[in-house]
């Protein structure tokens, strides 16, 4: 074990903030900085987050620096008196505030691109400890510094996620490389599938998947599975790759960070086809999660609401008998649905979804859950019936996952 721990460097994050703590705030720079510190091959022994407090920041920075090697703190270098990881730090090292004149002539000129006077209290978030380097804010108001302490590198960044990402991206990253020269990167593959459950992904992966050395991190979202690895060797990366094409090759949709709907816009894109998108029961959510894309009116020409019955005549030609005979929710439906988006949009591929959405509105035939999904391509037309399980929210996120992967399937 003592091996293990020498073999590599660690990190520890300590994110600054009582909003973080109390759920206000969504701890993002964490997500972010796991992700790109774990990518250059670093390992952590904990992520901390603490409240807006001189003495506990300072026993957390005592603790870390104990145990790791490299250690960034984020948040709490705003303007106001309850910001104070910048006091902390400097305390904790006894080195005084001093002041950095080409961050606060930054500061001076954002201001006045917008006209505005200073407000007297800014001043402080031009200020960095002594001993450190500060680190400018081309993106904000806050500098950040890094110290190195012991061999050890602290680095202390803003808390706006937007200031810490590009601050990292621009500067960070290179001091991080330069300081620590023996870091050993790791080389990472990741995998996003559809379609598939976390047991199947298991399953389907086999025992023998897991002979080679390398992390593993499995994780599902509503309708989708995505897999992270990490290995020392490109090597090893390469056959796992290999591997997870034989087993899991047809529901995989990327062997990147990216979303389903991203891919199918890369293929409609490259094929010159549209689409247009016909919904009931999730109001408009899988509208919303193609024109998440930047570039979707390339190939994405619209999606119609139809939540009653006669908007579902009137707007799509769902003859009234289908409505009166079979219900809203029935394959006939969903099929009258995306044929008529597909005639009247004048689109190549057009999707549909009519379900319950739950809790309430079930019957023993129709259960809560119950989803019809259609899609009408230039050939033919495909229906499927699904049981969805969970809230509302759940139903709705999953049918429009599905909508998506059975366009995918047919387009790709
Ligand atoms: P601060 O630097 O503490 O003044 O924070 C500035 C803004 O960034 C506030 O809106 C915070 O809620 C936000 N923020 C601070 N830390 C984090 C974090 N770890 N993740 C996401 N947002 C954060
Ligand atoms: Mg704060």
């Amino acid at each position: 074990m003592g091996n293990f721990l020498t073999k590599f460097f660690h990190a520890e994050l300590i994110t600054v903030g009582d909003e973080l703590l109390k759920g206000s705030t969504l701890n993002t720079n964490a997500k972010f900085l796991g992700q790109k510190l774990t990518d250059l091959g670093f390992r952590f022994h904990a992520h901390v987050s603490c409240p807006d407090q001189v003495e506990v920041i300072k026993s957390k920075l005592g603790e870390a620096l104990e145990r790791s090697d490299l250690i960034i703190l984020s948040g709490g270098l705003g303007p106001t008196p309850d910001d104070v990881t910048r006091d902390a730090v400097a305390d904790y090292f006894s080195s005084p505030l001093v002041f950095s004149k080409s961050q606060y002539a930054r500061i001076e000129s954002l201001y006045r691109r917008y006209g505005k006077r200073i407000p007297s209290i800014v001043r402080k978030e031009a200020m960095f400890p002594r001993q450190s380097h500060p680190l400018i804010n081309r993106f904000g108001i806050a500098l950040g510094f890094s110290i190195v302490f012991k061999h050890r590198l602290i680095v202390v960044l803003p808390g706006v996620p937007q200031e810490l990402e590009k601050m990292y991206s621009e500067q960070v990253q290179a001091l991080i490389v330069k300081h620590f020269h023996g870091l050993r990167k790791r080389y990472s593959l990741i995998v996003k599938t559809v379609g598939l459950s976390e047991p199947d992904v298991m399953s389907r992966l086999k025992k023998d998947f897991f002979d080679v050395p390398f992390d593993f991190g499995i994780y599902p979202q509503p309708g989708e599975v995505a897999l992270r690895l990490y290995a020392d060797q490109r090597s090893i990366i390469r056959r796992l790759k290999e591997k997870i094409q034989k087993r899991l090759g047809k529901d995989v949709y990327a062997f990147e960070e990216t979303s389903l709907s991203e891919v199918i816009g890369r293929i409609l894109v490259q094929k010159k086809k549209t689409l247009g998108v016909a919904e009931s029961c999730t109001g408009g959510m899988l509208a919303q999660e193609i024109t998440r894309v930047s570039g979707a009116s390339r190939y994405f020409k619209g999606g119609i609401v139809a939540y009653s019955n006669a908007l579902k005549h009137q707007f799509l030609g769902v003859p009234q008998e289908i409505l009166k005979k079979f219900g809203a929710v029935s394959e006939k439906t969903a099929a009258f649905m995306a044929q008529g988006s597909k005639g009247m949009m004048e689109v190549d591929y057009a999707i549909s979804i009519t379900g319950i959405a739950g809790p309430d509105g079930g019957t023993r035939k129709k259960p809560a859950g119950r989803v019809y999904l259609a899609l009408a391509t230039p050939r033919q037309l495909k229906i499927w019936e699904k049981d969805f399980w969970g809230d509302r929210i759940q139903v709705q996120t999953k049918s429009v996952k599905k909508a998506l992967e059975c366009l995918w399937r047919e387009i790709k």
